[in-house]
């Protein structure tokens, strides 16, 4: 039985992980990392194995994942806007005050990795973005918050950690089903730039989720880092050790 902390978990991707790993309590013990158990309430009924605490602040992180073999990290800077919508006009979007992507997806996160070592973690599993290699992405952009580089700062932090890593780097997220797509890897955004036939690079959230739990399981999703898209034309993945054989360690 593996003890797993997720945080982000009342996020959208969180949140699935977290359902995914309690659906599997014979291999799984999931505990949660939250803000808000107003959300943690009303997303799954109850606050049962949720830590309410902040990523900004190490104690918070020290309590969560003691006694851990592994950790999810799906907490990310959320941008929103900064003033009221004007009809007929796009609102500028930018960060709240303490949560700038420099503060959450950079320090943030390297704070759970400092955590999860001094706890003794063996395995942590980040999802992040694909987009990384390119400094002029409008994701960058939005609030001069430059979201994408602190996020591979951080992904290159835990790969030089000593910890074992799998970095998902997702496309551009679905709230859609999971389990009904062909699903492809990648590295340095060759799938952005090169997108193969005419597919989208996006992938169902419930699949990179899907990804998390298989990664945690499969020996050969350790210390890779890789993009992920999916075909929605192509033959459902089922075999995921082969699918993380297909991809390589390091940034
Ligand atoms: P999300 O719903 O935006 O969830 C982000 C989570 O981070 C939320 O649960 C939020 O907590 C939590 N969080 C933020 N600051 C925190 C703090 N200081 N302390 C504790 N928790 C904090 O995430 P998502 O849309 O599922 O995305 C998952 C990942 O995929 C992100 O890294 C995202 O950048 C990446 N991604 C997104 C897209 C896309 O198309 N949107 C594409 C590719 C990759 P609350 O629940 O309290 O707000």
């Amino acid at each position: 039985m593996k003890k797993v902390l997720v945080t982000g978990a009342t996020g959208r991707t969180g949140s699935i992980v977290l359902k995914k790993l309690r659906d599997r309590s014979e291999e799984f013990e999931a505990i949660a990392l939250a803000r808000s158990p107003e959300k943690a309430q009303d997303r799954f009924g109850t606050t049962d194995g949720f830590i309410f605490g902040d990523i900004r602040n190490p104690s918070d992180l020290d309590e969560a994942l003691q006694g851990c073999q592994a950790l999810v990290i799906l907490t990310s800077a959320v941008p929103q806007p900064l003033s009221p919508p004007q009809p007929g006009e796009r609102p500028d979007m930018g960060f709240a005050p303490g949560g700038t992507p420099e503060e959450v997806d950079y320090r943030g996160q390297l704070n759970q990795i400092d955590a999860a070592k001094n706890a003794g973690v063996e395995h942590i599993v980040l999802v992040g973005s694909m987009g990384g290699t390119d400094e002029n992405h409008f994701l960058n952009r939005i609030g001069n918050g430059n979201i994408l580089i602190w996020k591979r700062k951080a992904e290159a932090y835990l790969i030089d950690s000593g910890i074992d890593y799998t970095i998902i780097r997702a496309g551009g997220l679905l709230d859609e089903p999971g389990g009904e797509r062909q699903l492809l890897v990648g590295k340095d955004d060759a799938l952005l730039k090169n997108t193969p036939g005419d597919i989208k690079p996006s992938i169902p959230r419930a699949d990179v989720a899907e990804l998390v739990v298989r990664a945690l399981l499969e020996p050969t999703a350790r210390n890779k880092a890789f993009d992920t898209i999916s075909n929605p034309d192509g033959e459902v993945t089922q075999d995921f050790a082969a699918l993380f054989a297909q991809t390589t360690p390091g940034l």
